[in-house]
Protein backbone atom coordinates (compact mmCIF):
# COMPACT_ATOMS: atom_id res chain seq x y z
CA UNK A 1 0.00 0.00 0.00
CA UNK A 2 1.28 3.27 -0.44
CA UNK A 3 2.95 4.89 2.09
CA UNK A 4 1.66 8.47 0.93
CA UNK A 5 -2.09 8.33 1.68
CA UNK A 6 -3.91 11.32 2.75
CA UNK A 7 -4.00 12.54 6.27
CA UNK A 8 -6.59 15.81 7.18
CA UNK A 9 -3.85 18.50 6.20
CA UNK A 10 -3.94 17.28 2.96
CA UNK A 11 -7.11 16.35 2.18
CA UNK A 12 -7.66 20.11 3.30
CA UNK A 13 -4.46 21.90 0.78
CA UNK A 14 -5.51 19.54 -1.77
CA UNK A 15 -9.03 20.77 -1.56
CA UNK A 16 -7.92 24.28 -0.94
CA UNK A 17 -5.55 23.86 -4.27
CA UNK A 18 -8.23 22.96 -6.29
CA UNK A 19 -11.40 24.98 -5.49
CA UNK A 20 -13.09 21.90 -4.09
CA UNK A 21 -16.28 22.71 -1.93
CA UNK A 22 -17.81 19.24 -1.38
CA UNK A 23 -21.86 18.94 -2.28
CA UNK A 24 -24.29 16.92 -0.50
CA UNK A 25 -26.22 16.36 -3.85
CA UNK A 26 -23.07 14.03 -5.07
CA UNK A 27 -22.46 12.36 -1.75
CA UNK A 28 -19.25 14.06 -1.25
CA UNK A 29 -17.32 13.27 2.33
CA UNK A 30 -14.33 12.59 1.62
CA UNK A 31 -11.95 9.95 4.26
CA UNK A 32 -8.86 11.60 5.71
CA UNK A 33 -7.74 8.73 7.98
CA UNK A 34 -5.11 6.84 6.77
CA UNK A 35 -5.89 3.66 9.38
CA UNK A 36 -9.18 3.61 7.79
CA UNK A 37 -8.58 3.12 4.21
CA UNK A 38 -5.84 0.22 5.44
CA UNK A 39 -9.11 -1.18 6.94
CA UNK A 40 -10.81 -0.69 3.56
CA UNK A 41 -7.83 -2.46 1.78
CA UNK A 42 -7.57 -5.12 3.95
CA UNK A 43 -11.22 -5.97 4.51
CA UNK A 44 -11.12 -6.26 0.73
CA UNK A 45 -9.04 -9.86 0.36
CA UNK A 46 -7.50 -8.14 -2.78
CA UNK A 47 -5.42 -10.17 -4.65
CA UNK A 48 -2.32 -8.99 -6.42
CA UNK A 49 -3.91 -9.62 -9.61
CA UNK A 50 -6.78 -8.27 -8.97
CA UNK A 51 -8.46 -5.44 -10.54
CA UNK A 52 -9.71 -3.19 -8.44
CA UNK A 53 -13.15 -0.73 -10.11
CA UNK A 54 -13.23 2.33 -7.03
CA UNK A 55 -16.80 4.41 -8.20
CA UNK A 56 -16.05 7.73 -6.99
CA UNK A 57 -12.46 8.23 -5.91
CA UNK A 58 -12.99 11.82 -4.89
CA UNK A 59 -9.70 13.43 -4.01
CA UNK A 60 -7.83 9.99 -3.70
CA UNK A 61 -7.48 9.03 -0.60
CA UNK A 62 -9.35 5.33 -0.90
CA UNK A 63 -7.67 5.14 -4.48
CA UNK A 64 -3.78 5.93 -3.17
CA UNK A 65 -4.42 2.69 -1.09
CA UNK A 66 -5.82 0.81 -3.87
CA UNK A 67 -3.22 1.06 -6.65
CA UNK A 68 -0.24 -0.34 -3.80
CA UNK A 69 -2.76 -3.69 -4.00
CA UNK A 70 -3.99 -4.45 -7.11
CA UNK A 71 -2.18 -4.69 -10.71
CA UNK A 72 -4.64 -2.15 -12.18
CA UNK A 73 -7.46 0.39 -10.82
CA UNK A 74 -10.61 2.08 -12.59
CA UNK A 75 -11.81 5.58 -10.89
CA UNK A 76 -15.13 6.11 -11.85
CA UNK A 77 -15.54 9.69 -10.92
CA UNK A 78 -18.85 12.04 -11.71
CA UNK A 79 -16.95 15.18 -10.77
CA UNK A 80 -15.07 17.01 -13.97
CA UNK A 81 -12.95 18.98 -11.49
CA UNK A 82 -11.90 15.32 -9.22
CA UNK A 83 -11.55 13.27 -11.93
CA UNK A 84 -9.08 16.01 -13.56
CA UNK A 85 -6.95 15.99 -10.41
CA UNK A 86 -6.88 12.34 -10.04
CA UNK A 87 -4.22 11.46 -12.25
CA UNK A 88 -1.97 14.36 -10.39
CA UNK A 89 -2.50 13.14 -6.77
CA UNK A 90 -2.19 9.18 -7.76
CA UNK A 91 0.25 9.25 -9.98
CA UNK A 92 0.97 5.65 -11.51
CA UNK A 93 0.63 4.10 -15.22
CA UNK A 94 -1.69 1.45 -14.00
CA UNK A 95 -4.79 3.93 -12.89
CA UNK A 96 -7.30 4.64 -15.52
CA UNK A 97 -9.28 7.75 -14.51
CA UNK A 98 -13.47 7.72 -15.73
CA UNK A 99 -15.48 10.25 -15.80
CA UNK A 100 -18.67 9.02 -16.16
CA UNK A 101 -21.82 8.00 -14.01
CA UNK A 102 -21.29 4.96 -12.32
CA UNK A 103 -25.36 4.46 -12.61
CA UNK A 104 -24.42 4.36 -16.79
CA UNK A 105 -21.08 2.69 -17.03
CA UNK A 106 -20.96 -0.38 -19.30
CA UNK A 107 -18.48 -3.45 -19.09
CA UNK A 108 -17.06 -2.26 -22.36
CA UNK A 109 -14.91 0.63 -20.94
CA UNK A 110 -13.22 -1.14 -19.05
CA UNK A 111 -9.80 -2.59 -19.80
CA UNK A 112 -8.39 -4.87 -17.57
CA UNK A 113 -11.84 -6.11 -17.16
CA UNK A 114 -12.44 -5.47 -13.13
CA UNK A 115 -12.40 -8.35 -11.01
CA UNK A 116 -13.21 -6.01 -7.31
CA UNK A 117 -15.64 -3.39 -6.73
CA UNK A 118 -13.69 -1.49 -3.54
CA UNK A 119 -15.63 2.06 -2.81
CA UNK A 120 -16.46 4.73 -0.22
CA UNK A 121 -19.56 5.25 -2.32
CA UNK A 122 -22.02 8.25 -2.69
CA UNK A 123 -24.52 7.07 0.00
CA UNK A 124 -27.70 8.61 -1.71
CA UNK A 125 -27.17 6.32 -5.23
CA UNK A 126 -25.19 3.34 -3.07
CA UNK A 127 -27.71 0.08 -3.83
CA UNK A 128 -28.47 1.36 -7.39
CA UNK A 129 -24.51 1.73 -8.33
CA UNK A 130 -23.74 -1.96 -6.31
CA UNK A 131 -26.75 -3.40 -8.11
CA UNK A 132 -25.87 -1.56 -11.56
CA UNK A 133 -22.07 -2.77 -11.55
CA UNK A 134 -22.89 -6.19 -10.66
CA UNK A 135 -25.11 -6.79 -13.11
CA UNK A 136 -23.06 -5.54 -15.78
CA UNK A 137 -19.69 -6.65 -15.13
CA UNK A 138 -19.75 -10.26 -15.14
CA UNK A 139 -15.92 -10.42 -14.35
CA UNK A 140 -16.38 -8.84 -10.95
CA UNK A 141 -16.18 -11.53 -8.61
CA UNK A 142 -16.96 -9.26 -5.40
CA UNK A 143 -16.08 -6.32 -3.51
CA UNK A 144 -15.77 -4.12 -0.40
CA UNK A 145 -18.10 -1.15 0.02
CA UNK A 146 -18.81 1.45 2.53
CA UNK A 147 -22.27 2.94 2.66
CA UNK A 148 -24.39 4.19 5.35
CA UNK A 149 -24.54 2.06 8.53
CA UNK A 150 -28.42 1.43 8.22
CA UNK A 151 -27.79 0.56 4.11
CA UNK A 152 -25.06 -2.14 5.54
CA UNK A 153 -27.11 -3.30 7.68
CA UNK A 154 -29.93 -3.91 4.85
CA UNK A 155 -27.59 -5.43 2.37
CA UNK A 156 -26.48 -8.17 4.68
CA UNK A 157 -29.59 -8.63 6.50
CA UNK A 158 -31.23 -12.31 5.93
CA UNK A 159 -35.09 -13.37 6.19
CA UNK A 160 -36.79 -12.85 9.35
CA UNK A 161 -34.87 -9.67 9.92
CA UNK A 162 -36.57 -6.27 10.35
CA UNK A 163 -34.37 -4.84 7.70
CA UNK A 164 -34.84 -7.22 5.76
CA UNK A 165 -35.91 -6.01 2.01
CA UNK A 166 -35.20 -5.42 -1.67
CA UNK A 167 -31.82 -4.50 -1.31
CA UNK A 168 -31.07 -7.31 0.72
CA UNK A 169 -32.57 -9.82 -1.96
CA UNK A 170 -31.37 -8.31 -4.55
CA UNK A 171 -27.82 -8.52 -3.60
CA UNK A 172 -28.74 -11.93 -2.56
CA UNK A 173 -29.40 -12.86 -6.20
CA UNK A 174 -25.72 -12.20 -7.11
CA UNK A 175 -23.87 -12.53 -3.92
CA UNK A 176 -23.10 -13.50 -0.51
CA UNK A 177 -22.80 -10.16 1.51
CA UNK A 178 -21.59 -9.97 5.17
CA UNK A 179 -21.02 -6.72 7.39
CA UNK A 180 -17.20 -6.15 7.43
CA UNK A 181 -17.02 -3.26 10.15
CA UNK A 182 -18.64 -0.11 11.27
CA UNK A 183 -16.69 3.58 10.65
CA UNK A 184 -17.53 6.67 12.39
CA UNK A 185 -18.08 9.95 11.44
CA UNK A 186 -14.93 11.84 12.31
CA UNK A 187 -12.91 9.77 9.55
CA UNK A 188 -14.57 12.41 6.57
CA UNK A 189 -14.88 15.90 5.61
CA UNK A 190 -16.92 17.05 5.62
CA UNK A 191 -18.28 14.75 8.57
CA UNK A 192 -21.30 13.14 8.22
CA UNK A 193 -24.34 13.13 10.68
CA UNK A 194 -24.56 9.04 10.09
CA UNK A 195 -22.17 6.06 10.50
CA UNK A 196 -20.64 4.03 8.04
CA UNK A 197 -20.54 0.62 7.60
CA UNK A 198 -18.68 -1.94 5.60
CA UNK A 199 -19.89 -4.56 3.53
CA UNK A 200 -17.70 -7.32 1.86
CA UNK A 201 -19.63 -9.46 -1.09
CA UNK A 202 -18.55 -12.41 -2.42
CA UNK A 203 -20.45 -13.04 -6.26
CA UNK A 204 -21.58 -16.69 -6.88
CA UNK A 205 -24.12 -18.24 -9.14
CA UNK A 206 -27.77 -16.91 -9.41
CA UNK A 207 -30.10 -19.26 -6.67
CA UNK A 208 -32.11 -20.67 -9.87
CA UNK A 209 -31.13 -21.52 -13.91
CA UNK A 210 -33.55 -21.02 -16.32
CA UNK A 211 -35.36 -18.14 -14.59
CA UNK A 212 -34.83 -14.35 -15.52
CA UNK A 213 -33.63 -12.06 -13.27
CA UNK A 214 -36.02 -9.39 -13.83
CA UNK A 215 -38.87 -11.62 -13.56
CA UNK A 216 -37.48 -12.35 -9.97
CA UNK A 217 -36.83 -8.93 -9.11
CA UNK A 218 -40.47 -8.12 -9.78
CA UNK A 219 -41.94 -10.71 -7.62
CA UNK A 220 -39.42 -9.13 -4.76
CA UNK A 221 -41.23 -5.62 -5.75
CA UNK A 222 -44.16 -6.53 -5.62
CA UNK A 223 -44.15 -8.66 -2.53
CA UNK A 224 -41.88 -5.67 -0.46
CA UNK A 225 -44.59 -2.62 -1.83
CA UNK A 226 -46.98 -4.17 1.05
CA UNK A 227 -44.83 -5.84 3.05
CA UNK A 228 -46.96 -6.34 6.30
CA UNK A 229 -49.51 -8.07 3.54
CA UNK A 230 -49.96 -12.02 3.08
CA UNK A 231 -47.74 -12.96 0.01
CA UNK A 232 -51.56 -13.97 -1.14
CA UNK A 233 -52.90 -10.09 -1.64
CA UNK A 234 -49.35 -8.52 -2.00
CA UNK A 235 -48.83 -10.14 -5.29
CA UNK A 236 -52.75 -10.14 -6.00
CA UNK A 237 -51.73 -7.07 -8.81
CA UNK A 238 -48.48 -8.80 -10.01
CA UNK A 239 -50.65 -12.24 -10.83
CA UNK A 240 -54.12 -11.14 -11.86
CA UNK A 241 -55.78 -11.35 -8.57
CA UNK A 242 -55.32 -13.37 -5.18
CA UNK A 243 -56.62 -16.62 -6.52
CA UNK A 244 -54.02 -16.89 -8.84
CA UNK A 245 -51.37 -15.46 -6.58
CA UNK A 246 -52.38 -18.17 -4.46
CA UNK A 247 -51.99 -21.07 -6.82
CA UNK A 248 -48.54 -19.80 -7.99
CA UNK A 249 -47.31 -19.58 -4.13
CA UNK A 250 -48.34 -23.31 -3.72
CA UNK A 251 -47.03 -24.75 -7.00
CA UNK A 252 -43.77 -23.16 -5.89
CA UNK A 253 -44.08 -24.54 -2.67
CA UNK A 254 -44.54 -21.13 -0.70
CA UNK A 255 -47.54 -20.72 1.99
CA UNK A 256 -49.68 -17.98 0.76
CA UNK A 257 -50.22 -16.49 4.17
CA UNK A 258 -46.47 -15.72 4.40
CA UNK A 259 -44.81 -12.49 4.25
CA UNK A 260 -42.13 -11.50 1.65
CA UNK A 261 -39.98 -10.60 4.74
CA UNK A 262 -39.34 -14.53 5.49
CA UNK A 263 -38.54 -15.64 2.25
CA UNK A 264 -35.28 -16.27 0.79
CA UNK A 265 -34.07 -15.49 -2.77
CA UNK A 266 -34.30 -19.01 -3.81
CA UNK A 267 -38.15 -18.95 -2.54
CA UNK A 268 -38.45 -15.93 -4.77
CA UNK A 269 -37.34 -17.28 -7.97
CA UNK A 270 -39.28 -20.42 -7.85
CA UNK A 271 -42.67 -18.12 -7.23
CA UNK A 272 -40.91 -16.46 -10.27
CA UNK A 273 -40.80 -19.46 -12.17
CA UNK A 274 -44.12 -21.41 -11.51
CA UNK A 275 -45.96 -18.03 -13.25
CA UNK A 276 -43.92 -18.42 -16.05
CA UNK A 277 -44.85 -22.40 -16.06
CA UNK A 278 -48.52 -21.41 -15.09
CA UNK A 279 -48.38 -18.38 -18.12
CA UNK A 280 -48.97 -15.35 -15.91
N1 LIG B 1 -13.44 7.81 -2.42
C1 LIG B 1 -13.36 9.14 -1.86
C2 LIG B 1 -13.00 9.05 -0.42
O1 LIG B 1 -13.21 8.00 0.17
O2 LIG B 1 -12.55 10.05 0.13
C3 LIG B 1 -14.66 9.93 -2.06
C4 LIG B 1 -15.91 9.26 -1.61
S1 LIG B 1 -17.34 10.29 -1.62
C5 LIG B 1 -18.31 9.46 -0.39
C6 LIG B 1 -18.24 9.85 -3.08
C7 LIG B 1 -17.62 10.22 -4.41
O3 LIG B 1 -18.47 9.74 -5.45
C8 LIG B 1 -17.45 11.70 -4.68
O4 LIG B 1 -16.17 11.94 -5.20
C9 LIG B 1 -18.53 12.04 -5.74
O5 LIG B 1 -18.18 13.11 -6.59
C10 LIG B 1 -18.61 10.71 -6.48
N2 LIG B 1 -19.90 10.43 -7.15
C11 LIG B 1 -21.15 10.81 -6.75
N3 LIG B 1 -22.09 10.30 -7.58
C12 LIG B 1 -21.41 9.57 -8.51
C13 LIG B 1 -21.83 8.80 -9.64
N4 LIG B 1 -23.14 8.65 -9.95
N5 LIG B 1 -20.88 8.19 -10.39
C14 LIG B 1 -19.55 8.32 -10.09
N6 LIG B 1 -19.11 9.05 -9.03
C15 LIG B 1 -20.02 9.65 -8.25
Amino acid sequence: MADSLLGPAEIRDLAARLGVAPTKKLGQNFLHDPNTIRRIVTAAQLRPDDVALEVGPGLGSLTLGLVGAVRHVHAVEIDPTLAAALPETVAVPHLSVHLADALRVTGDRFDPAPTMLVANLPYNVAVPVVLHLLAQLPTLRGGLVMVQKEVADRLTAGPGSKVYGVPSVKLAWYAEAKPAGKVPPAVFWPVPNVDSGLVFFARREPPAAGVARADVFAVVDAAFAQRRKTLRAALAGWAGGPDRAETVLRAAGVSPQARGESLTVGEFAAIAAEAKLSGY
